[in-house]
């Protein structure tokens, strides 16, 4: 998945300092990070390409540190360009990716909380932790995590899968059931209510998988497999769905090294590593 990065560490650390010349620069505008164009592979600016002597730290991989530029030095010399990160869910160095993704995420935080939502007053960065805090009234805001679940409907030998309308995502692949918590409930409410919202389904034996970071849209995915209570006729929720379908396992392809816990999930139940076949 997309946020595994072995051998190479994410670390969390937070710091307010000045960007060194070989610290990474992350110049990202709608969507997109400024990136070397002539190579297949990864590659951020320093901030001595483009004369970044003020930024805002981000995050560091292994002993490499990211920041947001506040303005740059200097033109863009020829040869970086800006790159969509829609193109990074498959691009290498992989922890090159992450780090593109988490930093458009951040920036997009900064971005958004330039105004305090209480008092309007101007806001700064925190000094001592990753968060926005207003001088006026003292309000401090978080980047924002919303979680939201991933369901592999079992039935047998059968997989649920779903494909979204065009209206509401880009992504035309094949899928498996999703959607956001709500407040007040758990994570398995979630999974029977977007089961019953999205297919018109009952599910039981809801078994936990694992988590990923989706830092596209900021949220945290945690994975569940369940299987189907009941009949197994569809009632297609059409707004945002165009097409679910019971998918055997033969019929479905291979999907190594999926950047997505959806793909993962989906390739778990192919091989047969699903809780329910093991057990
Ligand atoms: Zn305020």
């Amino acid at each position: 998945m997309l946020h595994e990065i072995a051998p190479h560490q994410y670390h969390l650390d937070y710091s307010v300092r000045a960007p060194e010349p070989g610290d990474r620069v992350l110049v990202c505008q709608k969507g997109m990070i400024l990136c070397r164009e002539d190579q297949e592979e990864l590659e951020f600016p320093t901030a001595e390409v483009l004369g970044v002597t003020q930024g805002q730290h981000l995050f560091t991989i292994d002993d490499q540190s990211f920041f947001l530029p506040h303005g740059l030095g200097k033109p863009v010399p020829q040869g970086w360009a800006l790159r969509s990160i829609q193109t990074f869910r498959y691009a290498s160095p992989k922890h090159l990716a992450f780090a593109g993704w988490l930093g458009s995420r951040l920036s997009q935080f900064y971005a958004d909380h330039r105004y305090c939502g209480r008092c309007g007053a101007a806001m700064v960065p925190s000094r001592t932790e990753r968060a926005m805090v207003c001088p006026g009234c003292k309000a401090v805001f978080y980047p924002a995590i919303s979680p939201s679940v991933i369901v592999a409907l079992v039935d047998g030998d059968r997989i649920l899968l779903t494909k979204y309308q065009a209206s509401h995502s880009a992504y035309r692949q094949y899928t498996l059931i999703a959607g956001y918590n709500e407040i007040g409930e758990t994570l398995e409410d979630t999974v029977r209510r977007e089961v019953a919202e999205e297919v018109g389904l009952e599910v039981e034996d809801i078994r936990y998988y694992k988590s990923q970071p989706w830092p596209l849209s900021g949220a945290l995915l945690a994975g569940f497999f369940c299987r189907l209570k009941g009949a197994d006729a569809i009632t297609l929720e059409e707004n945002e769905l165009s097409e679910a379908r019971w998918v055997s396992r033969q019929e479905l392809d291979p999907r190594p090294d999926s950047p997505s816990l959806t793909g993962e999930m989906i390739e778990q139940f192919r091989l047969g590593l699903d809780p329910y076949t093991q057990t």
